[in-house]
């Protein structure tokens, strides 16, 4: 199909819930995307976040090319050995769980979600933040602190309150007799990219372990290295009872997470939850290579020490430009530049000039490249994001 065909058959065959840029891409390499034209652009969003190892990473790429003549896909009432070695290789890296399997963020929070109703004996309410963003799936969007994202998706399912980040008292108002959970994104990324405080997280595991609720962190954005360890937990000395994960894991396959502390996991029996396509052969095979390609890599020193110079040349990016950069925020690979002036067209400059980036809450660009990018790679974002801010 050439171009127009492609963009009628969208308009006329695909539903229009996305906001889309009229690229058409047909071949990704590392930090690189090429359209379908031939034009290449330095991909610094790479499928918020699903893109950890870049596109295409020739590991991710072997390892699927291996699975797939073996096993693609085999139903959960059999074993397979990916399962099996995900889960430990997950579980090396920290958070001592077991896991269910499943294929997106938003059903790793549905899971979650159900975990917690089951765990609470009669208690089900859960505290959520404002900001937040917890998936698209009616529990998941109920849990969601935005009302943006709820609004004509009405009666919204119950149970759940909403606090302020960083605000314990906030947290202490909307608990009841019935409170179960307090679900969090550490570093809340759709929301824009705001950070939890170390001492706020502290004192929500501790009020947690008093009311014997269950802290649940969303690591759907912020695991896998994004933030420059493994999961965004380990920056706070605490430890949660659920993570999620999805995004980043499986290098570009669907895959989600729900991993639970050992202890309770067992709460949940045979029957009572469930997922056809959760953890196949494939997916895992994938998703290991990725856990492995970080290791072997040393990738989390990257993220760190390119986090730091990208954090550096962004304030001094908002030293040159006070009037149009409000705030630099982020930790590893994960930043958020919060705008004076709306985001969208900065975005739509940047993308002229083959940069990709993201803008969410209109006023925060958003930069999330992948784990494997160079300095050579930052040098030229940053060249670009600056040609665009000059132009203003
Ligand atoms: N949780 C967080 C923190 C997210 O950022 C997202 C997606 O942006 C989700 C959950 C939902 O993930 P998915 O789009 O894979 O359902």
């Amino acid at each position: 199909m050439k171009a127009e065909e492609i963009f009628d058959t969208y308009n006329n065959g695909i539903m229009s819930t996305y906001t889309r840029f009229p690229l058409i891409f047909v071949k990704g390499k590392g930090s690189y995307l090429w359209d379908i034209h031939g034009k290449k652009y330095l991909d610094f969003f790479p499928g918020w976040g699903v893109g950890s190892l870049g596109h295409c990473h020739p590991k991710v790429m072997a390892a699927v090319r291996d699975q797939v003549s073996k096993l693609i896909f085999i139903a959960n009432n059999y074993y397979h050995p990916g399962q099996a070695n995900l889960a430990k290789e997950l579980n090396l890296r920290g958070f001592d769980s077991k896991i269910f399997f499943c294929n997106s963020g938003a059903e790793a929070s549905e899971g979650a979600i159900k975990f917690c109703r089951k765990f609470g004996k009669g208690r089900y309410e859960i505290i959520t933040f404002e900001n937040s963003f917890h998936g698209r799936t009616l529990a998941a969007l109920a849990a969601t602190g935005q009302k943006k994202y709820q609004a004509g998706f009405e009666p919204i399912p119950e149970g759940f309150k909403t606090a302020v980040l960083n605000d314990l008292k906030s947290v202490e108002n909307a608990l009841s007799d019935k409170t179960v959970a307090v679900m969090l994104e550490l570093i809340q990324g759709e929301g824009g990219i705001n950070i939890a405080d170390k001492q706020f997280v502290s004192a929500l595991r501790k009020l947690c372990d008093e009311k014997n609720m269950l802290l649940i962190a969303d690591e759907v954005q912020t695991g896998i290295g994004r933030t420059g360890k493994m999961f965004a937990y380990q920056h706070y000395g605490i430890t949660p009872d659920i993570m999620t994960l999805a995004k980043g894991l499986g290098g570009g396959l669907p895959i989600g997470v729900m991993a639970v502390k050992r202890q309770i996991a067992d709460t949940l029996q045979p029957g009572m939850h469930a997922s056809t396509f959760g953890g196949s052969p494939l997916v895992c095979k994938a998703a290991l290579a990725v856990l492995k390609t970080i290791q072997k890599e040393n990738l989390l020193h990257n993220v760190n020490s390119l986090g730091e110079y990208l954090r550096g040349q962004l304030n001094e990016m908002k030293k040159k430009y006070p009037a149009i950069i409000k705030e630099v925020r982020g930790i590893g690979l994960m930043f958020g530049v919060e705008l004076n002036i709306p985001g969208k067209q900065i975005v739509e400059e940047c993308i002229k000039k083959s940069l990709l980036i993201n803008c969410t809450h209109d006023v925060v660009l958003r930069l999330m490249p992948a784990l494997t990018v160079s300095k050579k790679e930052v040098d030229k974002a940053l060249g670009v994001l600056d040609r665009v801010l000059a132009s203003r």
